[in-house]
């Protein structure tokens, strides 16, 4: 059990009310770190520093190299502390220790590439409009960027803002979940030691309201620019609402309830392993899930049969800790009630075929644990087809045939991601660009090592804009159009 301090300047920093929270370990029920209770007042020391180290003008004028050069270091320090750092998630996310140790590295992947873009900043001249003037249309950082992000990659989420905002020369102040706020810290003392000047990054921590009080902090400051969240739609639309009284950018990373949708003639070894670590993945606490699996009526029998089997046979269920383990609790009491609530639910309307409760295993009593749980013959008006449980819950759906199949996953309100599986490139393609998504795999599930160079987001009510990528840095930036006429 560690006692932590915010980082606020170049400073560990306690509460002003001297007020802590603790967070316990869902696997086990041990505290695991004590944080700083801020408040509003907290918020704003926060929010001055980043300001008036914005404003100073010294960061985001600094040159890129430089800039580029704290990244890659930083990227180099979270790959020498992996081991710690992949504890400190897997203790307090209850992620097992392996998937947790991959979180980091892709983690330091994101700071390398922005660390490249960096780079590789420059803008735009108009010299051929008019023959007297010339116009520069120059890239300048947004400001003063309010980071809030959720609790289940407390570490690659973070990577995804923080990465772009100081590649563009931003100034943060990040609001990390009150369930994970070891890493953000630890990625603020290892941002100093890799030269980062004091004030550019800064992190506050709370619990009150499950985080609203801080993050609402933010959303309403005047001195912040932009705020860049990634959680539930619930929360974004308050965010959203919220800025709208000072006009700030938003950019928003939200839920989903994904399709993953399988033809009679797809790989299916490659598709059943596809449909288990797509919802399984995380206790199924991954916010592009596949939760919702569509299979064709000719098959469905027979691939049922195979996941089954193999979520029987794969699940080890325990101490996320124990390499042994892949899958761990789900975060809190919070997230058990409603996974157990939707379990509920999905009996009363669908026909449950596997788990159905917490897991059996008394030596796992004292943690958060839902055993897998696989419904199938569910309705497309049910709960668990329609909403977000995020939790180790898979729906099952047949269709007969392409349209039918299109138009199940496009039947949501979100829009985050898909996967289609067939060896039709024909009907891949079709359903490609027929899906209303963000990110559609074609026999994948969870992408495949293109993530962080390619925009990442949602349609419809999955979000607004885009993370990764070159549009990920464009979210930090502002165009300036400076025109000079020439006599
Ligand atoms: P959440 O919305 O409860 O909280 C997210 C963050 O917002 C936390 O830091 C929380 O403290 C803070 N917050 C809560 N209420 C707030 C308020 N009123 N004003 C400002 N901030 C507030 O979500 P969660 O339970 O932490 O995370 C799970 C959700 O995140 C799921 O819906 C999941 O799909 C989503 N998610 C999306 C992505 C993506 O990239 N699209 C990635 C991961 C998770």
């Amino acid at each position: 059990m560690k006692r932590w301090k915010m980082l606020i300047g170049a400073e560990g920093h306690d509460a002003r009310s001297g007020k802590t929270f603790e967070r316990k370990s869902p696997a086990t029920g041990e505290v695991v770190g004590v944080y700083p209770e801020a408040d509003g007042a907290d918020v704003a020391v926060a929010i001055e520093a980043a300001r008036r180290t914005f404003d100073e003008g010294t960061w985001p004028a600094a040159p890129a190299r430089g800039r580029s050069q704290i990244l890659r270091k930083l990227a180099d320090a979270l790959r020498g502390h992996a081991d710690a750092l992949a504890r400190s998630i897997a203790e307090e996310v209850g992620k097992p220790i392996a998937l947790a140790r991959g979180e980091v590295l892709a983690a330091a992947d994101t700071f390398d590439y922005y660390g490249g873009l960096a780079l590789d900043l420059h803008g735009d001249a108009y010299s051929q409009t008019v023959p007297d003037a010339l116009g520069l249309a120059l890239r300048e950082p947004v400001g003063v960027v309010g980071v809030i992000i959720p609790w289940n990659f407390p570490l690659a989420l973070l990577s995804w803002k923080l990465a772009p905002a100081l590649a563009a020369g931003c100034t943060v102040v990040l609001k990390p979940s009150h369930l994970t706020p070891a890493t953000a810290l630890e990625t603020g003392r290892l941002l100093l030691e890799a030269g980062l000047p004091p004030g550019v990054f800064n992190v506050v921590t709370s619990e009150a309201e499950n985080g609203a009080v801080a993050g609402m902090a933010l959303v309403h400051s005047p001195l912040v620019d932009k705020i860049a969240f990634t959680g539930s739609g619930a929360t974004g639309k308050k965010v959203m609402a919220a800025a709208a009284a000072t006009l700030k950018k938003v950019s928003l990373e939200l839920g989903g309830k994904s399709p993953n949708v399988v033809f009679a003639d797809a790989p299916l070894d490659a598709a059943v392993a596809g449909a288990y670590s797509g919802i399984f993945m995380n206790t199924g606490q991954v916010c592009q899930a596949g939760s919702r699996l569509l299979v064709q009526d000719t098959i469905a029998d027979a691939f049922l049969d195979k996941l089954v089997a193999m979520i029987k046979s794969k699940v080890k269920l325990g101490d996320p800790l124990d390499p042994k383990t892949n899958m761990g609790p789900v975060v809190s009491d919070a997230q058990l009630a409603r996974v157990l609530g939707y379990i509920d639910q999905g009996k009363q309307a669908a026909t449950l075929v596997l788990g159905g409760g917490r897991a059996e295993d008394v030596a796992l009593a004292k943690g958060l644990y839902v055993a897998p749980t696989v419904f199938s013959g569910v309705p497309a008006d049910a709960a668990i087809a329609r909403e977000e449980i995020f939790g180790p819950v898979l729906a099952v759906q047949t269709f007969v045939d392409e349209a039918e199949a299109l138009r199940l996953a496009n039947d949501t309100s979100y829009g985050l991601a898909a996967a289609v599986w067939t060896q039709n490139l024909s009907a891949g393609l079709r359903m490609s660009k027929g899906i209303r998504a963000g990110t559609v795999w074609v026999n994948a599930y969870h992408g495949m090592g293109l993530s962080d160079q390619m925009p990442y987001g949602g349609f419809k009510q999955s979000g607004v804009g885009r993370e990764l990528g070159r549009e990920g840095l464009s979210e930090y930036l502002e165009w300036k159009s400076v025109q000079i006429k020439i006599r």
